[in-house]
């Protein structure tokens, strides 16, 4: 007998049908034998409508407020759920983070867990129940009610997880699980039977957005395995585990993850002497602006090219830094271009296989795809090319690097 933690977003109790049919899901794996405790989401598009309202009272709602309202829509959820389950007679209690007692520090808005008090549920899994936890909420010492950010009911599930040293964590969405790539992009797209905490993360951070990054880390600080999989589709899904080992046999690259997220900015022929890159940088951190990627080329007249990307949102107001620290530095020109697109391929396979990166190359150069940054870490090679070019980077590296599903015959 296990002990799982399932956790069903929005989209999944979007309505009192796909609430009833949770139920009679849970009812089934619950024959099983499996000890269950639920987390689960506001109906979809709840969390949405509540700002909303709050939007129209101030711009800036009291976080405190704010936090007592978002709570209301996990709060229908679990109550609707636990309802459809004793209705069909599985003994069933749902609990809300203040009544778990899911502690958490007073950051409203995004707050975090310190501690789950996990007596009451252990108490009521021994009876037979199923207990139903409202995400997304917890309480802080005082008693405040806090939330943990948005998609934040996830990370709920993987702490509860953690705290009960849960077999599996089971995230139930609208996908079947992780994929190699955006499908949409290419069509040949693999689910992915494992994937690593790492992997995940690189992939998760890029713009695959099937799980709130922070859930991810989590899990991997505790080694809770995850899982992903379709609500209403039966399959294995995407395990999610800290384990490279098993993973050996799989193709040194497991996904790749693209955004259009990121602009570039260049200021030319600054002298190229120490503390010249804080200079430029500083000024942008200074007003809480991201960098990513960073190139400094080496010039030979004494002067130097320094080009770095940002979030697109964030662009103008870093070419107006730039602007004003390029003045000061006697630089050349200033530049930018928000027309990029950021590729990487990610893949623990690459801890152990030499030459990734110049066949990531190779198959962009077939594709006559100029490439105008470069960046690396241990598990992921990333590069900035022209925004029109973006799929077919992503369709090529997908087929250069082995990833296509086999196509299926008769089709
Ligand atoms: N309902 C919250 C949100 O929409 C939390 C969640 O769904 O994970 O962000
Ligand atoms: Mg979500």
């Amino acid at each position: 007998m296990a002990l799982i933690v399932q956790k069903f977003g929005g989209t999944s109790v979007g309505t009192v049908e796909r609430i009833e049919k949770i139920a009679e899901k849970i009812q089934k794996a619950r024959a099983s034998g499996d000890d269950l405790v639920i987390v689960l989401s506001a109906m979809s598009g709840e969390t949405n409508r509540l700002i909303d309202l709050a939007k129209q009272i101030s711009d800036q709602p009291v976080p405190r407020e704010l936090d007592v309202m978002l709570s209301t829509g996990e709060q229908v959820t679990i109550a609707l759920l636990t309802m459809a389950l004793i209705k069909r007679g599985v003994p069933a209690v749902s609990y809300t983070g203040n009544q778990v007692r899911i502690l958490t520090d007073s950051a409203h808005n995004k707050a975090r867990i310190l501690q789950i008090d996990d007596q009451k549920i252990r108490a009521d899994l021994k009876d037979g129940r199923v207990v139903v936890v409202a995400g997304f909420q917890g309480v802080d010492e005082q008693g405040n009610i806090t939330t943990l950010g948005r998609g934040g009911s996830d990370t709920t599930g993987v702490a509860l997880a953690a705290a009960l040293k849960a077999d599996e964590c089971q995230i139930y969405t609208d996908v079947d699980g992780v994929y190699t790539t955006d499908p949409r992009v290419v069509p040949q797209a693999r689910r992915l039977d494992k994937i690593t905490f790492e992997e995940m993360l690189e992939m998760a951070s890029l713009g695959s957005k099937v799980l709130q990054i922070r859930s991810v880390e989590f899990a991997g600080k505790y080694n809770v395995p995850l899982r992903v999989l379709h609500s209403f589709q039966e399959g294995p899904g995407t395990l999610i585990t800290i384990d490279e080992e098993e993973s050996m046999e799989q193709p040194i690259i497991s996904g790749i993850a693209f955004n259009r997220d990121e602009a570039k900015l260049t200021v030319r022929g600054v002298p190229d002497i120490p503390g010249v890159a804080f200079k430029i940088l500083g000024p942008v951190s200074a007003a809480n602006i991201e960098v990513d990627m960073i190139v400094q080329n080496v010039a030979h007249d004494n002067t130097t090219d320094f080009t770095f990307t940002v979030h697109r949102n964030d662009y103008q107001a870093a070419m107006q830094v730039l602007e004003k620290t390029a003045q000061e530095l006697g630089a050349r020109e200033v530049s930018g271009d928000i027309k990029i697109a950021k590729v990487s391929i990610v893949g623990v396979g690459m801890r152990s296989h030499a030459g990734v990166a110049s066949r990531m190359f190779e198959a962009l150069a077939k594709e006559t795809i100029n490439i105008q940054m470069i960046s690396t870490s241990e598990i992921k090679v990333s590069v900035v090319i022209e925004e029109k070019y973006l799929e077919l980077a992503v369709r090529a590296l997908h087929t250069a690097f082995e990833l296509d599903a086999p196509a299926k015959s008769g089709e």
